[in-house]
């Protein structure tokens, strides 16, 4: 069989049912466009179950996902979504690109969280878009714009309070919305939630327990993600 798609980090697989998708996390991981690419054993367990929880979490919180459940280790089924082409980030401290882009030194908490849209395309480097440019290339209505602006916000809202709870700052992330074949007028958040796509530092030490430390060559990224599910785990049992 070969899977529908096959990206940077995962396969996405039909099944039986046209209406879902069983998404596997891979254990490759990329940065800079996929310019740095290297394989870490087990990383796909780590960012499945990672996410598999935070999806959870956001469901009981009132939020619609594409999540369905947990296959096993590595894979998940999940509601087929027309993915939008918009990537959604959420930022609470000055890091990564904001950094570049204004010379405002990493670390810098703002006043209240940056919204920043991308466009989704590896071909052009997923550049940053405002509202104007989604309207024109028709990427999002204003209408459904406003949503996932609301939706992005609900959810840093919930994750940067659990995550907290575990001892971690949500620093940034990424968020995917698509709307579900199933119901093309409705949009759900998809896509996955983990360390990959999400900045978190150890709130005693700053330490990165993300991507960053593939990125910058800290090494010990499998033990931070490791830390990150640990927390998460403890965090919902207590
Ligand atoms: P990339 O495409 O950036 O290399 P991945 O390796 O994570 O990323 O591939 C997963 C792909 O599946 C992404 O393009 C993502 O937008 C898409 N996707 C995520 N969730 C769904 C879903 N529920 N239905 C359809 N496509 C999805
Ligand atoms: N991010 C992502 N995928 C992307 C771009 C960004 O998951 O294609 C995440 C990234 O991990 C970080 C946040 O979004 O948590 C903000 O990323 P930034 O714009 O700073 O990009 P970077 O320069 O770090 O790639």
């Amino acid at each position: 069989m070969q899977p529908l798609y096959e990206g940077k980090a995962k396969r996405m697989w039909p099944t039986d049912d046209p209406q879902l998708l069983r998404m596997e996390f891979k254990n490759d991981a990329t940065a800079f466009n996929g310019e740095k690419k290297a394989v870490f054993e087990d990383k796909g367990r780590l960012n499945c179950a990672i996410s598999c929880l935070i999806y959870q979490l956001l469901e009981r919180e009132g939020v619609p996902t594409h999540f369905v459940r947990q296959i096993d280790a590595t894979q998940v089924e999940v509601r087929k979504v027309r993915i939008l082409m918009v990537e959604v980030i959420v930022r609470n401290l000055a890091a990564g690109s904001f950094c570049k882009r204004t010379g405002i030194e990493e670390g810098r908490p703002f006043t209240r969280p940056i919204v920043e849209f991308c466009y989704k395309s590896d071909a052009l480097g997923d550049p940053l878009i405002n509202d104007d440019y989604i309207r024109e290339m028709e990427l999002a209505t204003p209408e459904e714009l406003a949503h996932l602006r609301g939706a992005a916000l609900k959810v840093n809202d919930l994750l940067g309070a659990f995550f907290a709870k575990c001892g971690l700052r949500l620093v940034d992330f990424k968020l995917e919305f698509g709307r579900p074949e199933s119901a093309p007028s409705t949009i759900v958040l998809a896509d996955e939630i983990s360390p990959d796509g999400c900045r978190l530092w150890d709130l005693q030490t700053g330490e990165r327990m993300d991507k960053d430390r593939f990125r910058r060559d800290l090494g010990g990224l499998m033990p931070a993600y490791e830390e990150v599910l640990g927390r998460i785990r403890r965090q919902l049992d207590a």
